[in-house]
Order: structure tokens, then C-alpha cells, then sequence
């Protein structure tokens, strides 16, 4: 049963960093502190369009983490597979990285017990080629101006620094960019998956009071309650019950945010329309460019091969097959547990749009198998089983 709250870091500093009541921060930072985690993984701001994940036990480096980037869609499942192998790990998960981290536990990737997922809800990330282009041309700024972003109340706000050091902002509204095909992500704009429900906790800023800085925190397990009472016990965190109108208005947010999404994902499925010569020509056509470079698979957060596994040597140049044996094995690897998080189309170097191409397939599978991957750890993978990879066994 969850509990909910609304929560802040009584640090002013991490208050004041943090993307709401920096909560998240604070409570990393308690737990590093009082060694509850040997390390947290966080995400370091390089630039509005570029963050990278950061591995670190030093609390001074959580806090340089604090805010939201939403210019920065990286999936951080695979930053914690090898390191939960041994030690304890917390993180902020959006609902694909908690999703990506259950479906690695379900094939025994991970060991979930050494793992906390302080859980982001997420109304989708920009891809940072395209966040330039829309900067340039919809906001008609220099793109290397801008030194901020936030997403609030439906609009995109970018904030540029001027010459002379003045800053000036400017929004357009995400429904306006959307139409034109900037804004968010395709995978996001079609999740359907916004409060992420299998993490430890879910963190967000709908059903928050207006104007005022705290985090909504939903408590979602025991090891939840856990790390959420060791900051309050370690006087770094404060709390109250979230308000009933609160927990109302974030659950109506979230319910018209998958119906849009649901209505993007009905819009973009341009497939459908074709006949069934139509769609074998489609994916042929899309298919054909692949270079069997193998980043789609590298960065894949629910797949669970070893790194030497061979499924590209399964491409030969000599063969004549319409869509390459690598492409058609990707396909069936995910039918029962590709989330739909795009980060294979964000890497492809030649474009192919893989989010499509996997969804129109794994998603239907899914419906049939009655299986939805990443939400319950309880539920397991339908088709496959794997060997245990963290325990002193598999050493
Ligand atoms: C891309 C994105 C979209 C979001 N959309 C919504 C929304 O629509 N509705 C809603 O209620 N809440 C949303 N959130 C959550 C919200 O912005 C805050 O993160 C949350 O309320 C916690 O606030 P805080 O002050 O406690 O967090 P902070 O103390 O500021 O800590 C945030 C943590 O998140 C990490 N982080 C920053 N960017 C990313 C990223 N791209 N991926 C993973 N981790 C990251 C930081 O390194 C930091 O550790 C979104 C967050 C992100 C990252």
C-alpha cells in the first residue's frame, strides 16, 4: 500500500539546486553519508544538452547533480549492472531505467536487493541534436546561448545568456513544438509509463501546492521506506502527508498524460495504414542501411547477453536476405521485454527508426503473452531463463 508525502532537503543549498524540493539529492547524500550505499549514480550537467552519468561515493558530487535534465536521455540500467553485483547502489530511476533495472533482475543480472530506485516521474526527454535545431529555429536562439531548460505547466522554457552576461527567456508551448515534430522523444511522447511504479519510490512535482519547493514523494516499497526513513533519521530530509487534493491532481495529470500519449502512439504508427506488401517494403527499406555497427545492442537496456555474445557475426555480408539475420534477431530477442525507451534509435548512426520498428513488433507480442515488462519483478520473463550472473557461483 503506498504512502505519500511531500518532502524537502533542509540543506538550503540542495534545496535551491535541487529540480523541486531537492529531496532526491538529499537523500543520496544521507545515505552515502551514513553508510547505507557504498555509491550513488547521478547524472553531471555538461551542458543543457549533454548529461552524463556519474558513479560516486562522495556526497560533494551528488549535490553538484541536483535539477532535472531533460535534454539528457540516457537509460542508466547498464551503469548498474556490474557495479550491483557487490555493492550497495542508490539511484534516480526514471520510470525506463527502473523499468531497464527490473528486467535485468528478472534475468538475473542484478542483484535488485544491493539496489535503491529513487524513481523520477517523466513527461518525456528531448534529444539533444533536435533541442539544438528547435533552440535555433523555433526560439530563434543561438544555441550555444542557452544555459537553461525547464519543462512546466505544458511549455518548454530555454533560458540564453545574452552579451554583457544578461539572461532572457523564452517558451512555446510543447503542444505547438510537438505538431511541428520537435519536443520530446517519439518513445517518450508515446509512454504511456509516467510514475515509475517499480522503483523504491516515486518522485515528482505533480500535486505539489503551486510555488512551493518540495519534492511529491510516493513510497512504493519496503526498501523505500527504508532509505526514506534513514534521511529523515540522519536530519536531512523533512516531511509531511502529501495533501488528498494533491494525490488527486497527480493521479489526473498522470491519466491525461497517458491518453496523450496513447493518441501519439496511434498517430505515429504510420505502418498500420500500408498494405501488407506495403509494410514488408517498409521494413526492408528501413532495415537495409543497417551497418551492423552494434549500438543499438550495446546500449540496450533490457538486453541481457554477454558482451561476447554473437548474435552480429549472425550478419553476412554474402547473404541475400532481404532484412539481415542480425535485425531479425533483435526483433525476436525483445518481443517480451523491449520498454519501448528509443535509446537504440538515438544511437543509430544511420537513422533507422528502431523505436517504431521494435514497438510494432514486441508490443503486440507483449498484449498476446499478457506481459508487461519491468513493472513487477514478481512476473517472469515468458520467453526465456537465464544463468545467474551475480552470485559467488557464477564467479
Ligand atoms: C527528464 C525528466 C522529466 C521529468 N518529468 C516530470 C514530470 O513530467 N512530472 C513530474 O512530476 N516530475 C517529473 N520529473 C521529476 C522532477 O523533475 C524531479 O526530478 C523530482 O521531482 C525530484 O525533485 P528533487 O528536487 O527531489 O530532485 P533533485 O534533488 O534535483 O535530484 C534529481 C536527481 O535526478 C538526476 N537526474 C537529472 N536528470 C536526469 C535524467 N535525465 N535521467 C536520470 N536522472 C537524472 C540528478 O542527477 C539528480 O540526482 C522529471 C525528471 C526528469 C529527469
Amino acid at each position: 500500500m503506498s504512502k505519500y508525502y511531500l518532502a524537502w532537503a533542509k540543506d538550503e543549498e540542495i534545496r535551491k539546486k535541487g529540480a523541486n524540493g531537492g529531496f532526491v539529492t538529499a537523500t543520496l547524500v544521507s545515505a552515502l553519508e551514513n553508510n547505507f550505499i557504498d555509491a550513488a549514480l547521478v547524472v553531471a550537467k555538461k551542458s543543457v544538452y549533454e548529461g552524463i552519468p556519474v558513479l560516486t561515493s562522495d556526497p560533494e558530487v551528488v549535490k553538484e547533480c541536483a535539477g532535472s535534465l531533460h535534454g539528457a536521455p540516457i537509460n542508466l540500467t547498464k551503469y548498474v549492472v556490474d557495479y550491483a553485483a557487490k555493492k550497495r547502489i542508490g539511484l534516480p530511476t526514471k520510470p525506463c531505467d527502473a523499468r531497464g533495472i527490473i528486467e535485468q533482475a528478472k534475468r538475473r543480472q542484478v542483484n535488485l536487493d544491493n539496489i535503491f530506485m529513487i524513481g523520477l516521474n517523466c513527461g518525456g526527454t528531448l534529444h539533444p541534436l533536435r533541442m539544438r535545431e528547435m533552440a535555433a529555429d523555433f526560439y530563434e536562439l543561438d544555441p550555444d546561448s542557452v544555459v537553461k531548460e525547464e519543462i512546466k505547466e505544458g511549455k518548454i522554457f530555454l533560458v540564453s545568456e545574452e552579451e554583457g552576461g544578461e539572461e532572457k527567456e523564452k517558451w512555446i508551448k510543447i503542444d505547438e513544438l510537438e505538431q511541428k515534430g520537435y519536443g520530446r522523444r517519439d518513445a517518450c511522447k508515446s509512454c504511456v509509463t509516467k510514475i515509475p511504479t517499480s522503483a523504491d519510490l516515486a518522485c515528482g512535482n505533480w500535486g505539489v501546492p503551486q510555488g512551493e519547493k518540495k519534492t511529491f514523494v510516493e513510497v512504493l516499497t519496503e526498501k523505500g521506506e527504508a532509505i526514506l526513513k534513514n534521511a529523515i533519521d540522519s536530519g536531512y530530509v523533512d516531511i509531511e502527508e502529501a495533501p488528498g487534493k494533491g494525490i488527486e491532481m497527480r493521479k489526473k495529470i498522470e491519466a491525461g498524460m497517458q491518453k496523450l500519449a496513447t493518441s501519439w502512439k496511434e498517430r505515429m504508427d504510420e505502418v498500420s495504414t500500408l498494405s501488407r506488401s506495403g509494410r514488408f517494403e517498409f521494413y526492408v527499406d528501413a532495415l537495409k542501411n543497417c551497418i551492423h555497427c552494434g549500438a543499438c545492442k550495446e546500449v540496450c537496456p533490457v538486453c541481457a547477453c554477454e558482451a561476447d555474445s554473437k548474435c552480429l557475426d549472425m550478419n553476412d555480408e554474402r547473404d541475400s536476405y532481404a532484412i539481415s539475420m542480425y535485425n531479425m534477431l533483435r526483433i525476436f530477442h525483445l518481443m517480451d521485454s523491449c520498454i519501448h525507451c528509443g535509446q537504440c534509435e538515438d544511437v543509430c548512426p544511420v537513422d533507422i527508426p528502431l523505436t517504431l520498428i521494435q514497438r510494432r513488433f514486441s508490443e503486440r507480442m507483449q498484449r498476446h503473452l499478457g506481459y508487461i515488462p519491468g513493472m513487477d519483478v514478481k512476473e517472469k520473463p515468458p520467453l526465456y531463463e537465464t544463468e545467474l550472473r551475480w552470485s559467488a557461483e557464477a564467479e
